[in-house]
């Protein structure tokens, strides 16, 4: 959103062009409206910005964030908000400021894996009866065990979720699957941990995949026999091998069906947490 001539890179010449000051980078308006056009249109947000003229006073806290992510962020948010310390833009934004800017200290950074991990727990609540492999079990005990705190009728709270979390640390959400790690059965190996790099989702007793989960396997199954070659068929065979299922469950499904289930498992989470967020 700042113009991108601004940013000297520390240490080194400016950039040719450079500018000396802040200058916002106007096109920030049609940039926001695209996104919310295309998040209402795939049923993401229940409103669309259209017709909206948003400024930046609007969007203060939204531009805090991508100043944050850039070269120079921290100093550009500080600055846009014109906040003078850390502790200021904390106490302005509250708790926005620790979800949506870079979370530097330790326990920040738990609190946002405690808080995904919660996310994720509820998550696999809510589409149980799609889910599928070895660790179905161990899923259940986990919702059983939580079940008081997510039978909770009261909103679900960055608070609540940061509990959930906290009694389900042994959740790690992979690409291919929900991993319940305990070692009793981890087949990639991992001894503190999920190694997800050699991760044998469905078939491992920690793995849960949900239908995305299962939409994108079948994807690189499929990938792996275009072109056709020998490395290629046997990758996908291995995949196959694994988890025979999941070919039959999608066998009259386009590439761009399964992509769109991918993208179905996104827009939920997005959803779900803004909804929470309000
Ligand atoms: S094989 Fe996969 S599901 Fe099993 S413990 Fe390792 S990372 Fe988790």
């Amino acid at each position: 959103m700042f113009d991108q001539r601004l940013a000297v890179p520390f240490g080194k010449e400016p950039r040719s062009g450079a500018r000396d000051g802040l200058y916002l980078d106007t096109s920030f308006d049609k940039l926001l409206r695209n996104a919310a056009s295309l998040l209402f249109d795939r049923g993401v947000i229940t409103r669309s910005l259209e017709g909206t003229k948003v400024n930046a006073r609007q969007v203060r806290i939204t531009c805090g964030q991508a100043y944050a992510s850039r070269e120079h962020g921290a100093a550009l948010a500080a600055a846009y908000g014109q906040w003078d310390s850390r502790q200021v833009a904390a106490g302005y934004v509250g708790d926005v400021y620790k979800r949506l800017i870079t979370p530097v200290d330790p326990e920040d950074v738990d609190d946002e894996i405690m808080m995904s991990k919660g996310e994720a727990l509820v998550a696999a609540r809510n589409q149980r009866p799609l889910l599928t492999g070895r660790g179905l079990p161990r899923l259940d005990e986990a919702l059983e065990r939580s079940e008081p705190k997510l039978a909770n009728p009261a909103p679900l709270t960055p608070a609540r979720k940061r509990a959930l979390g906290k009694t389900n640390r042994n959740l790690h959400q992979g690409t291919l699957t929900l991993c319940l790690w305990q070692l009793e059965g981890a087949m990639c190996g991992g001894q503190a941990g999920p190694d997800f790099a050699r991760c044998a989702p469905g078939e491992c007793r920690n793995s849960v995949m949900t239908p995305g989960n299962r939409a994108r396997y079948e994807l690189m199954r499929r990938q792996y026999l275009t072109p056709d070659t020998v490395v290629g068929r046997r990758g996908a065979a291995r995949l196959d091998n694994l988890n025979p299922d999941i070919k039959v469950e999608f066998a009259d499904k386009t590439d761009d069906e399964l992509r769109d289930l991918v993208k179905q498992q996104y827009d939920n989470w997005v959803a779900a947490t803004l909804q929470v967020s309000q």
